[in-house]
């Protein structure tokens, strides 16, 4: 079984230095991968803090690392310089993606679909490519047979990897997993976990990511949403629930949402590393 993090940059504004400390902590926990986020608006440049980051974990940790890169607002030389950048620090895992829309940030056109920059990968190297999906339905597709055709589209196109958009249903993701296999997507698709730790961050990420939230899910949230201890110690028992559920059920891999904290990634591994063998 695949188990992997996710991390995201500090702000520019921030030293690196100062996430040193975190990441040495999750490599610490031996994922198979660690990703690191890109900033849809960052500009080319944005890019670099990806690269060191990335670079740092695979070589001051020894940890493969896998960069994001968000397109739609990139022309097609500009997704050429991220990747020159990219081949200059090493990186030769990309986790393609099309990016939020917004209006702050205006669309280029070169590229409108993550499926368009994943064959612009395809021919402007050799990357490993991985791509994002949606167990409950991108909030922008028509359908859900439609999403899955656009995922199919994605696999075909050279992704040889699916991460998971953040779920607390466990069905959701049972369901979605049959939808991709009777539609011939048969590459490992890792389900993403997002330990809960504190109220706010909840309200936030539901309301970018429209995840739907289970009774359990919102009984916990209710009764310890008030109590910083109380809700840590829920979110965390609460994603160890949905991993020793998903292993149960043959998942082919994890992917934790860390949020940089590696008090809980450190908690939830040691909670399951004998399911996880390790
Ligand atoms: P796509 O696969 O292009 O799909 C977007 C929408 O277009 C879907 O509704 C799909 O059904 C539809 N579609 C696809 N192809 C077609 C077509 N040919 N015709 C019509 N419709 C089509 N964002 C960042 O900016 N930076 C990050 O680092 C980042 N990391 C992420 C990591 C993960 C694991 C996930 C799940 C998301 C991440 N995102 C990130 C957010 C992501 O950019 C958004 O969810 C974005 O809205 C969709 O990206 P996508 O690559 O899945 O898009």
């Amino acid at each position: 079984m695949i188990y992997s993090f996710e991390v995201f940059p500090p702000k520019p504004t921030t030293p690196v230095e100062d996430v040193t400390g975190c990441f040495e902590a999750l490599s610490a926990l031996k994922p198979d991968f660690i990703s690191v986020t890109y900033g849809a608006g960052g500009g080319v440049n944005g890019g670099k803090l990806t690269c060191e980051l990335a670079a740092r974990l695979k070589n001051e940790f020894g940890i493969k690392p896998v960069a994001h890169l968000p397109c739609i607002s990139y022309t097609k030389d500009e997704i050429r310089e991220v990747l020159t950048m990219f081949r200059q620090y090493g990186i030769t895992d990309i986790l393609a993606l099309r990016g939020d829309k917004s209006p702050d940030r205006p669309e280029k056109n070169d590229f409108r679909y993550a499926s368009e920059l994943i064959n612009f990968l395809r021919q402007n190297g050799d990357f490993e490519i991985f791509a994002a999906c949606y167990p409950e339905v991108h909030p922008e597709a028509r359908s859900a047979a439609e999403d899955i055709r656009h995922l199919r589209e994605k696999v075909d196109a050279g992704a040889g990897h699916l991460i998971s958009q953040l779920f607390f249903d466990n069905e959701s993701f049972y369901s979605f997993r049959e939808k991709c296999e009777i539609a011939g997507i048969n590459v490992p698709i890792e389900a993403g976990i997002m330990p809960v730790v504190n109220a706010a961050q909840i309200q936030r990420m539901v309301s970018l990511c429209g995840a739907s939230l289970p009774r359990k899910f919102t009984a916990m949230m209710q009764r310890f949403g008030h109590s910083p201890e109380a809700m840590r110690d829920a979110g965390i028992a609460y994603a160890v629930d949905q991993i020793v559920d998903l292993a149960a059920n043959g998942v082919d891999g994890i992917h934790l949402y860390t949020m940089n904290n590696p008090t809980v990634a450190r908690r939830i591994t040691e909670a399951v590393s004998g399911i996880l063998g390790r």
